[in-house]
């Protein structure tokens, strides 16, 4: 049995996107750049992907810039904000302690070389982040504010709309990073107030190395990417044109399917996080509860287990999960999320993510809920930690 259960890390293209890219690999690849009216197929393909992701966002197709990742679009914003800001003595950024590396590691890289000055927002025990923190911390020098939609590692949606209303009322640039977001939640930027907004095509059922920058009209941050006159003048780089189409592609058909999927994978979601709680005793569900978690999200901690052995013991039984973010995996750290919703280490190194999407069915799910008990009871019977855990648990 092959059971996929990462789909925060990155989703199958879906059949529909790749046959739509498949002409823009092959007998369409005039560069759009070019004169001839051969070339003009491949701007009319990348403006009919630049409509169709400007319509489920409810802004304007000239709103949109398409980049290279979510990450390119969440660089873009930060460096090309704090950039344009900084000539008029803003240098503050307020960013959340649980944001992906792409804006984490991104304001860092400020600070050491430019000397921005961030401000962390922390998170409360389910991974909010607070609309009067972020006011408090707003001064005449603040730059930006960049919040994430929704998270990648606990799924908790953040409260971007008032967010969003806060900075408007205040003038200050709002950037959110909705890379999971937009593939699970109907996103209104002109009723949210988000002035700048990242997205990546692969989680999403389009293909891997292509974003897009929401960018309200009016706003100019600095070039990230510097070269020809592409996307307006705003980002150099010959066009992905097959990437840019798949995108569109995936963006649309998204759209159609969106409240069904919320159903199928709120139900199924919590189907998963009943069965963890009644079947395998002392788990913790990490993250936030019913409509205010994505809707494929299940992230627990398992005391007295280590989440990347119950990784390789699950993967010998066929199913792919996470710790958390695919980013991460590779170093030993516990998770910043996690630290930040305030787990001790023990319980944040237990972790365990599984996100559920198209490739998941039900069966899938009663087939982790009777191999993942055993697993974790077998790791648990070997474990010095979860013997001194118990022992501590003794007449409580
Ligand atoms: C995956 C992800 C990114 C990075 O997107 P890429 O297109 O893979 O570069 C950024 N932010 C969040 C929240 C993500 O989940």
């Amino acid at each position: 049995m092959f059971v996929y259960m990462d789909h925060t890390a990155t989703t199958p293209t879906s059949p529909e996107v790749l046959k739509a890219m498949m002409p823009y690999f092959g007998e369409n690849f005039g560069n759009p750049s070019s004169v001839y009216s051969f070339s003009r197929k491949s701007r009319v393909a990348i403006e009919r992907a630049r409509a169709q992701v400007a319509n489920a966002l409810n802004a304007d197709p000239a709103e949109i810039f398409f980049t290279s990742s979510g990450t390119e679009a969440d660089n873009w914003s930060l460096k090309g904000t704090f950039e344009k800001g900084k000539t008029s003595g803003k240098t503050h950024i307020i960013t959340s302690a649980i944001e992906h590396h792409a804006i984490l590691h991104t304001c860092e890289y400020l600070h050491k070389v430019e000397g921005a000055e961030i401000t962390y927002l922390p998170v409360d025990a389910e991974g909010f982040v607070s609309v009067d923190d972020v006011r408090n911390a707003i001064t005449d020098k603040t730059a930006l504010v960049s919040v994430m939609f929704a998270n990648n590692e606990v799924g908790t949606i953040e409260p971007v709309a008032e967010i969003g209303a806060l900075c408007r009322e205040k003038g200050v640039p709002f950037h959110t990073d909705a890379v999971q977001a937009a593939a699970h939640l109907k996103i209104d930027v002109k009723a949210m107030n988000i002035d700048m907004l990242s997205m990546s095509a692969h989680k999403m059922y389009g293909p891997k190395g292509v974003g897009a920058l929401y960018l309200r009209k009016g706003l100019r941050p600095e070039n990230f990417m510097h070269g020809g006159a592409q996307e307006k003048g705003r980002r150099a780089s010959t066009e992905n044109i097959a990437g840019i189409v798949g995108f569109g592609e995936a963006m649309e058909i998204l759209q159609g399917r969106l409240a069904d999927d919320l159903a199928v994978n709120s139900a199924r979601r919590d189907r998963l996080i009943a069965g963890i709680l009644e079947r395998i005793p002392h788990a913790k569900l990490n993250g936030a509860t019913g409509s205010h978690r994505l809707p494929n999200n299940v992230n627990f901690s398992f005391i007295g287990v280590e989440g990347e052995t119950l990784l390789l013991d699950l993967d010998m039984k066929g199913i792919s999960a996470s710790t958390g973010s695919a980013c991460s995996s590779e170093s030993l750290d516990p998770s910043h999320v996690l630290m930040a919703l305030g787990l001790k280490h023990e319980m944040a190194h237990g972790s365990l993510r599984f996100t559920l999407g198209r490739l998941t069915d039900d069966s899938q799910i009663d087939y982790v809920l009777d191999v993942l008990p055993e697993i974790v009871a077998r790791r648990r019977a070997m474990s010095p930690l979860w013997e001194d855990y118990m022992k501590s648990q003794e007449g409580k």
